[in-house]
């Protein structure tokens, strides 16, 4: 049935199908383990040779009914919940990069991940070059490696806003024989699906659109089944030769387009864990049912204020890739012609405080660490993520000091322009 669905009805129709007499409501499997008749049958599961359940570490029919779900959205084979979205673009690079191994990624990407493939990599002995996405081919190859695993971008970058040319980088990164890691967390599978692109492996954190109600922290990797490792073996030795903590399988052979998110399952999940609580994928895929419609209005909500606000003197600039006059209006048009998303980032005249200033006078509007939710909230990142660096490092680091995020929400639009109007005095 799923297959002639389109994406509102997936939200809804797809990952749970009840049987007769079955709950509507995906049921919440609240359980660590699993019961078996016989001895024999759960060393079946243990030796991969049968699908079933007997540890929620490695898998829970209500984390699957979701990640399945997630993979219909995105058009994957494949899909593996985790409890982050920082979980999720590690175990993403860490299934196929190991110590001596190195990845080049956009530096327009979320401050955690930055960090992440910057810094704690580092420490696992995997190097990252940060290249910009607006160079050209030639200077974005010039950061590959004979050591280069994979290349990593953001479709709508957060906080930046600005729009990933994703048949360029899929382009750059088959060159070099790797794949495309694409961070589809901003468009989410509504507005972009970066597999139609050439990419190979989606993440998200679901904590965000999908759940879009700041209900649960979640992620997801999603896998299109497309790269073809073995014709790589020499630089995929993990998923190419023998795992000898599994019985010698070898998952790109014994799995074949499954191998890579088998591997992220029976090996990243078995040692790492970084599994959801089943009770937050049913908050998740509550939140998944309606995601295509509340897309929908984020987007048109976005418009409008983008709209508003580029028009406002006191407001000094405005990214958001729906003004036609934006650097990603024509990616955008090209990627995501149904809208992008309800993320804003603009600059008002003044320094600082005015920043400040704007945002302490906001009445309905929400100060929160947080974006892509049905409450319309700011975030100004010198005073909040950013706030030990000087205006001097900001800038530096690519953020003015009067940057503030505005992640635009369910609200009647009228009334988060009016909230706006009244801020700016
Ligand atoms: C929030 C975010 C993350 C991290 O996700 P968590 O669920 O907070 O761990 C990663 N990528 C993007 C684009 C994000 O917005």
């Amino acid at each position: 049935m799923e297959k002639n669905l389109r994406q509102a009805s997936l939200c809804i129709h797809s990952g749970y199908e009840p049987k007769n007499g079955e709950p509507v409501e995906l049921p919440i499997v609240q359980s660590t383990t699993f019961k078996y008749e016989s001895s024999d049958e759960m060393a079946k599961l243990f030796d991969l040779e049968r699908d079933g359940y007997f540890y929620t570490r490695l898998a829970n029919p209500t984390n699957d009914a979701v990640a399945c779900k997630i993979a219909a959205l995105e058009g994957g084979i494949g899909a593996v919940l985790t409890s982050s979205g920082q979980a999720a673009n590690f175990f993403a690079v860490f299934n196929i990069c190991e110590a001596g191994g190195h990845i080049v990624a956009s530096n327009e990407i979320y401050g955690g991940t930055y960090n992440l493939f910057g810094v704690t990599l580092k420490k696992l002995g995997i190097d990252c070059t940060f290249v910009s996405p607006d160079a050209t081919e030639e200077e974005i190859g010039q950061a590959f490696r004979p050591n280069t695993k994979a290349l990593f971008g953001e479709t709508i970058s957060n906080p930046g806003c600005k729009v990933l040319d994703i048949e360029k980088f899929a382009r750059i990164a088959h060159s070099h024989g790797v794949p495309l890691v694409v961070d589809n967390t901003f468009a989410t599978p509504i507005n972009c699906r970066p597999f139609e692109w050439g990419c190979d492996i989606v993440t998200h954190s679901t904590t965000k659109y999908m759940d879009g109600h700041a209900t649960q922290v979640g992620g997801c990797v999603v896998d299109s089944g497309n790269f073809d490792w073995m014709a790589h073996a020499d630089k995929y030795p993990g998923l190419c030769t023998s795992d000898e903590s599994y019985h010698g399988l070898t998952y790109a052979k014994d799995f074949g387009k499954k191998g890579y998110i088998t591997k992220i399952v029976a090996q990243l999940m078995r040692d790492f864990g970084s599994t959801p609580a089943p009770q937050n994928s049913f908050l998740l895929n509550l939140g998944l049912e309606t995601l295509a419609v509340r897309m929908e209005r984020h987007c048109s909500n976005a418009q409008r204020v983008a709209e508003y606000l580029s028009a406002d003197p006191r407001v000094a600039w405005v990214r958001y890739s729906g003004l036609p006059g934006d650097s990603s209006h024509a990616l955008a048009i090209k990627y995501m012609p149904g809208g992008s998303c309800g993320v804003i980032a603009f600059g008002l005249k003044g320094s600082r405080e005015t920043a400040i200033k704007f945002m302490d006078s906001l009445k309905m509007i929400n100060i929160a660490t947080h974006v892509a939710d049905l409450r319309t909230c700011v975030l100004h990142p010198a005073s909040h993520t950013h706030r030990q660096l000087s205006d001097e490092q900001l800038r530096a680091a690519g953020i003015a000091p009067e940057f503030i995020r505005l992640s635009v929400g369910l609200e009647d639009a009228d009334d988060i322009i009016d909230d706006i109007k009244q801020a700016l005095g």
